[in-house]
């Protein structure tokens, strides 16, 4: 007889897993809180669809449940599981279960996730050459249910992994992975700093020595990690150190491997110092899995970056304009004024939906190298206030306006900017539509 499962959650993820279980033979119910006409649009007809009501009455008959991975548990799906004693997994888990290739690379950490996932997806793919595919996946947006419907055995998974996938798995063994920092971030889901820690250490935990962790060593939570590391430890570092792994010096990648030491440049098309970390840490998963540093080399001098990250758009009249509409929190607007600072030349665009945090940390930043701060959106008064007297402010409503402003007044050598430390939801519907919307504007402007 078939066994039956239930997926909780049909967002994309959930519905690829459905998709994969339905394959592989199983009985598939999934339940959701939308509208069952929705769900069913991305679903064959014979995966079922349950309300949360029907799923919780027929929780004790599921061999096991995947779980959405924002769910918390307090969800009464979950609770009824639970109850039940059915094994609740994550989709990640459950789809690496039915994967051809034991290839894996992982990567996490609080920020840097899909650049690093996606460029050493790029690396391993040039490494590979037309001996295997690398796919990049997770929470990159490409489900890993997907790429493992898809990957042969010679084929790499490059996984973008989110503490709550980690959260929710158990024996996952990658060949490879890296956290890139820790910074306290989604405490509220995990509770405290702790075990925001624990779920990130799941990616190294079912290692063994033969494998590779990669860690950042100016990181203090990830030193102690290392500590509980099974598999061989690589650190990166933007200042040099003995031991094996990465480090930055005059402006070039060191790299000491199994006492073999090799260097190339940093990537030509990623800005800023936190993405030479990325860079590091893509490059030591591409290597400690049998790339080359000759393949390091032309992925480093091609790779163009990621979409609305700091992202070059065009110069107008020798004024360089940049796309950074996903920092949509302070911290990513420093990361980007840190980026691209070095002399007083930017006109910063900043605003949308108010996030409820204080914009004042930007001020040591603003003053040094912010030329105009543009408001736009909902947050604008609250930035105002917070800059008044510290930098000159242009009210400018809509990121469109701030282009006209800033097209008309910037002078040969400076950089507009957008990126807006709030989210979009005031204006559009997130921050990729407001980053295309920014671009295509950019790009229509007669020079
Ligand atoms: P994630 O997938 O973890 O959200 P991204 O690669 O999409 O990470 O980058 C998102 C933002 O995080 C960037 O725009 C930048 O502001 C910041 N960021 C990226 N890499 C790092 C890093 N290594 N350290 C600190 N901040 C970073």
């Amino acid at each position: 007889m078939k066994k039956n499962v239930l997926i909780i959650g049909a967002g994309k993820s959930g519905s690829a897993c459905a998709r994969l279980l339905f394959k592989k033979g199983f009985s598939v119910f999934v339940s959701d809180k939308k509208d069952k006409k929705e769900i069913a649009k991305n679903l064959s007809p014979q995966i079922k669809i349950l309300s949360e009501e029907e799923a919780v009455k027929k929780a004790s008959l599921f061999s096991f449940a995947v779980k959405s991975p924002g769910l918390k548990s307090d969800n009464p799906v979950i609770i009824s599981l639970l109850k039940a004693s059915v094994p609740i997994r994550s989709e990640l888990e459950t789809a690496l279960n039915f994967s051809k290739t034991k290839n894996l690379i992982m990567i996490t950490g609080t920020n840097g996730k899909t650049t690093t996932t996606a460029l050493c997806a790029f690396i391993m793919s040039k490494a590979l050459k037309n001996k295997g595919k690398a796919y990049a996946c997770g929470n990159i947006g490409y489900p890993v249910s997907l790429a493992v419907a898809k990957a042969r055995e010679n084929d790499f998974l490059v996984i973008e992994a989110s503490s709550y996938q980690l959260e929710d798995s158990r024996r996952i063994s990658p060949l490879s992975c890296a956290i890139l920092n820790i910074t306290p971030d989604h405490i509220e889901h995990h509770g405290s700093l702790k075990s925001y820690v624990r779920a990130k250490e799941k990616i190294f935990k079912f290692q063994n020595k033969d494998q590779f962790c990669i860690l950042n060593r100016e990181d203090k939570n990830l030193i102690l990690s290392s500590r509980e590391c099974p598999s061989k430890v690589l650190f990166f570092s933007l200042k040099p150190f003995k031991g094996d792994g990465a480090y930055l010096k005059n402006k070039k990648i060191f790299f000491h491997m199994g006492g073999k030491d090799f260097y190339c440049s940093t990537p030509k098309f990623l800005i800023g110092n936190h993405n030479i970390q990325n860079a590091m840490a893509a490059a030591l998963c591409a290597i400690s899995c049998k790339a080359k540093i000759s393949d390091v080399k032309k992925a480093f001098s091609s790779f163009k970056g990621i979409e609305h990250r700091i992202e070059f758009v065009r110069k107008i009249k020798g004024v360089s304009y940049y796309n950074d509409s996903k920092a949509t929190n302070v911290d990513s607007v420093l990361i980007a004024l840190k980026a691209l600072g070095k002399k007083k030349n930017i006109w910063l665009i900043l605003g949308g939906r108010d996030k409820m945090a204080p914009y004042s940390p930007l001020l040591p930043l603003i003053k040094k190298y912010v030329k105009t701060v543009l408001t736009v959106g909902e947050a604008a008064e609250k930035i105002e206030k917070t800059f008044s007297g510290s930098v000159k402010l242009i009210s400018a409503k809509d990121i469109f306006r701030a282009c006209d402003i800033a097209n008309n007044q910037a002078k040969k050598g400076d950089i507009v900017l957008l990126s807006p430390a709030c989210a979009s939801y005031d204006q559009f519907s997130n921050f990729e539509e407001r980053g295309k919307k920014f671009k295509d504007y950019v790009l229509r402007v007669k020079a």
